[in-house]
């Protein structure tokens, strides 16, 4: 059974079209611009023979029964907001490659087993109202009323806006899925990284979430004249600081069981001035992997060089742990399902983590999640530039397309 490359390539443009004027590609969460991509979409569901509904978090939801009525459905699901200045294809693939799958089962008169539903959840990406993945953690119940009452810069609540959208905030509870009501949670995305095109993959069986640790690290020095204090002398807070950052990027450097990132991102100089000796550096700085445990050896090689650097320099330092979220591993049985459906539809597959959040974080909560990456030009995603492959959208969604009829 073959997806038809044409018309899904079709529906990327004609949802792209769907954008603020003056400002590719951008169609922003809980705006008029959103809501008439989604009247689109939801129009193409109906078309394709889908039961199309909108819950209380306003995700647009649109089913195909199967021949068993007691099993939990398949879910496909991705997002169709954007961030500002956005692109194409980030969320949007992963819904249009759900609309073209219910299209060619319908157009082949096709019942699969399991019932299948197409999701384009609500904002997934940060909203104005500083929350990202609204309509899946509305699912998963980690939408609180606190959550609820966060406003924009014009007081509007995220609450108004969920109703502006079309749901119905007062009875969002009614909108959670059960652990166990969905058979299995699959979301195609592009990379929105380089690796496939560095490996000259095609599709990417997405082996898990990474995991994110953050800290912030105060350095403390002695703020001094900068002509007159000489260089033996000196507690230079930002030296330090410069020191530290590269033992990060060294630690990180290291081979491990899993691959792993870390980022000093932010980093603020005290008093900042051109004649003063650095007295204080505050930075924040982030570790990523798959592999908690790899986390935890790069954070603690870390934390033994600030110690070392600090000493040596004779300065002071604090460090806070700032938050910590766990990594999401894709089991093996996911794993083996996929790399089935993508070496069916493409030559060159590759296993690789996510280093970016998803849908899919929420949803791997409430069932056995899947994702498929396909490469994006570049490597590049939140920007106007955005682009992935006609053929290679369609190679997803022929995955995607093969995964769920294997399952079935
Ligand atoms: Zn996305």
């Amino acid at each position: 059974m073959n997806i038809n490359e044409e018309r899904l390539w079709k529906s990327v443009n004609d949802l792209a079209a769907i954008t603020v004027e003056g400002q590719p590609w951008t169609r922003r969460s809980f705006t008029e611009k959103y809501n008439q991509g989604r009247e689109w979409l939801i129009k193409q569901m109906k078309e394709s023979g889908l039961s199309v509904r909108m819950d209380e978090a306003s995700n647009v939801i649109g089913r195909r029964e199967g021949t068993d009525s007691s099993l939990p459905p398949i879910v496909i699901g991705s997002h169709t907001d954007t961030v500002p200045d956005g692109g194409r294809f980030d969320g949007i693939a992963g819904v249009l490659a759900g609309l073209e799958i219910a299209r060619t089962l319908h157009e082949q008169n096709i019942q699969l087993k399991y019932p299948i539903e197409i999701v384009d959840f609500t904002a997934e990406e940060p909203s104005e109202y500083g929350l990202s993945t609204v309509g899946s953690r509305a699912w998963s119940a980690n939408l609180s009323e606190e959550m609820l009452s966060y406003t924009d810069s014009n007081g509007q609540t995220l609450r108004e806006a969920i109703a502006f959208a079309g749901g119905n905030p007062d009875q969002i509870q009614n909108c959670r899925r059960e652990k166990g009501s969905i058979s299995l949670y699959l979301e195609m995305h592009i990379e929105q990284g380089p690796v496939l095109l560095h490996q000259n993959a095609k599709l990417g069986v997405v082996s898990g979430i990474v995991g994110i640790q953050r800290y912030k690290v105060t350095v403390d020095g002695l703020p001094n004249h900068a002509g007159t204090t000489p260089m033996n002398l000196r507690n230079d807070a930002l030296t330090a600081a410069a020191e530290m950052a590269l033992a990060l990027e060294t630690e990180a450097n290291q081979t491990f069981e899993q691959p792993v990132v870390a980022t000093v991102g932010v980093f603020n100089n005290f008093p900042n001035a051109s004649n003063v000796i650095p007295g204080k550096v505050e930075f924040y700085l982030e570790i990523r992997s798959i592999s908690e445990n790899v986390i935890d050896l790069v954070a603690e090689g870390f934390l033994k060089k600030v110690d070392e650097i600090t000493k040596k320099r004779d300065v002071q330092n604090s460090v806070e742990n700032i938050s910590r979220s766990g990594s999401i591993v894709v089991s093996d049985e996911v794993k083996k399902l996929l790399h089935e459906a993508c070496n069916n539809a493409a030559d060159s597959v590759i296993e690789l983590p996510s280093g970016a959040g998803h849908d899919t974080n929420q949803m791997s909560l409430l069932a056995p999640v899947g994702m498929i990456f396909i490469p994006c030009k570049d490597g590049r995603s939140h920007c106007p530039e955005e682009w992935a492959e006609k053929d290679d959208v369609a190679l997803g969604t022929q995955a995607l397309l093969n995964a769920i009829i294997e399952f079935s």
